[in-house]
């Protein structure tokens, strides 16, 4: 997909206030939809801009998934795409996209550092729902914290600002990471103590706090999960603490021994894939009127590095872990054993699919799947 170029246009927007209204019938099952600007005095008049995008919540909303090329964004594009259409949902980043996901669906360039060619992209695309998952994660955001804060805070304030301007629905997952050793650690509850000792984790606490006054200062529809680690077997993760519980599948199939950078009880709560999707859509989903919260934790199992060693040795009894702990333990240290996620199976009616034995059963068979056909890694072309 292509984007076009409108440099007038782009030098107009900063001389006057645009907001694109999408005019439409509301439960209407086939929507008529058109698109118009309005314009209005550079002050700010945002709340007297008419919220019809109220209306289109879930009736093939537009997607847009900053960050998309990373462990999550694939994934998440195509359970949306299936439920909402191919065309509704476009994935973006800042690195090339192999082929397959070009393939797939729609893909552009998306800095969350530029606010402007966001801007471009929500308006020119009619964008009803947001995805932010632009972000440093914990070990790589402790190797450059400057860029960490610009990303992971900058970042969130530029899009939490087109979120209120343009009405967007708005989704950026929080973290286990964003609690800290003063925490209560087994289990840790939605609202408690929130001391992080890493930036990731600060950068997330922030977007928390963010989100929720954007939300009851301004009304925007920020909504927001804390993931546990998140194990995958098509994608590869960006450089967390969890990170192991995905590399040692594939070690486990291709040379029976894994060497792990945590120690053996390092107890940490994880979850599969497709369970993390579905709570996405499935929070983005949800009425207003349910969620009690704007964050809300999510769990499905806690293991640590020798728990997870026995449960490959149920299918591959030679399977060995060595381990080397580095400074990640330090970070693992601090953050929860397991989550307490009650608030949101109460209130929105979140479940999980997948144990650790169904987990490691399904990873092993598809990580053999993979590897014997050589699918694409959606991390191959980083530039
Ligand atoms: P990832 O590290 O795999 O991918 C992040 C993507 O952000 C990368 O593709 C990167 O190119 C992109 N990015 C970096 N700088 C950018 C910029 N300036 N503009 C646009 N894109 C930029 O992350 P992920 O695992 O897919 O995580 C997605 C979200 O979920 C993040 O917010 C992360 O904090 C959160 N999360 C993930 C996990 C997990 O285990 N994967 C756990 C908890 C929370």
């Amino acid at each position: 997909m292509q984007l076009p170029m409108m440099r007038s246009f782009t030098q107009f927007l900063q001389s006057a206030r645009i907001a694109t209204v999408r005019l439409q019938v509301p439960q209407c099952a086939c929507r008529f939809s058109t698109s118009r600007t309005l314009l209005t005095s550079t002050t700010d008049t945002s709340s007297s801009i008419p919220n019809f995008d109220r209306y289109n919540a879930l009736d093939n909303p537009r997607i847009l998934i900053t960050g998309g090329l990373g462990q999550l964004g694939p994934g998440l594009a195509k359970l949306l795409r299936k439920k909402y259409g191919e065309d509704n949902v476009i994935l973006s980043d800042i690195i090339k996209a192999p082929k397959h996901i070009l393939e797939s669906g729609p893909y552009v360039f998306a800095d969350i550092l530029d606010p402007k060619n966001l801007q471009q992209i929500i308006v020119n695309e009619r964008i009803d729902w947001l995805i932010h998952f632009g972000a440093l994660l914990s070990a790589v955001g402790e190797m450059d914290v400057p860029l960490a804060v610009k990303v992971n805070i900058e970042g969130v304030h530029n899009v939490m600002e087109l979120a209120k301007r343009y009405k967007l629905r708005i989704f950026i997952p929080s973290t286990i990471g964003a609690f800290g050793p003063d925490s209560p650690r087994n289990p840790t509850p939605d609202l408690t103590i929130q001391r992080p000792r890493t930036i990731y984790g600060v950068s997330k606490v922030h977007t928390e706090l963010f989100g929720e006054y954007y939300h009851y200062k301004h009304g925007v529809d920020f909504r927001s999960l804390r993931f546990p680690g998140v194990i995958s077997a098509e994608t590869t993760p960006g450089g967390g603490t969890t990170d192991y519980a995905v590399e040692i599948f594939e070690d486990a199939l291709i040379t029976g021994k894994h060497v792990c950078y945590l120690r053996p009880d390092a107890m940490l709560p994880m979850m599969y894939i497709d369970d993390c999707l579905r709570g996405v859509v499935e929070m983005l989903e949800a009425p207003q009127e349910q969620l009690k919260l704007r964050t809300y934790n999510i769990a499905a199992m806690s293991f640590s590095p020798e728990i997870i060693t026995d449960a490959i040795r149920k299918h591959m009894p030679h399977f060995e872990t060595e381990y080397k702990p580095d400074s990640r333990q330090d970070i693992a240290d601090s953050w929860p054993q397991a989550f307490d996620d009650s608030r949101a199976r109460n209130d929105w009616g979140w479940t999980h699919h997948y144990d650790l034995d169904g987990m490691v059963k399904l990873m092993l068979e598809l990580k053999r799947k993979f590897m014997k056909l050589d699918l694409p890694q959606t991390k191959a072309a980083r530039t």
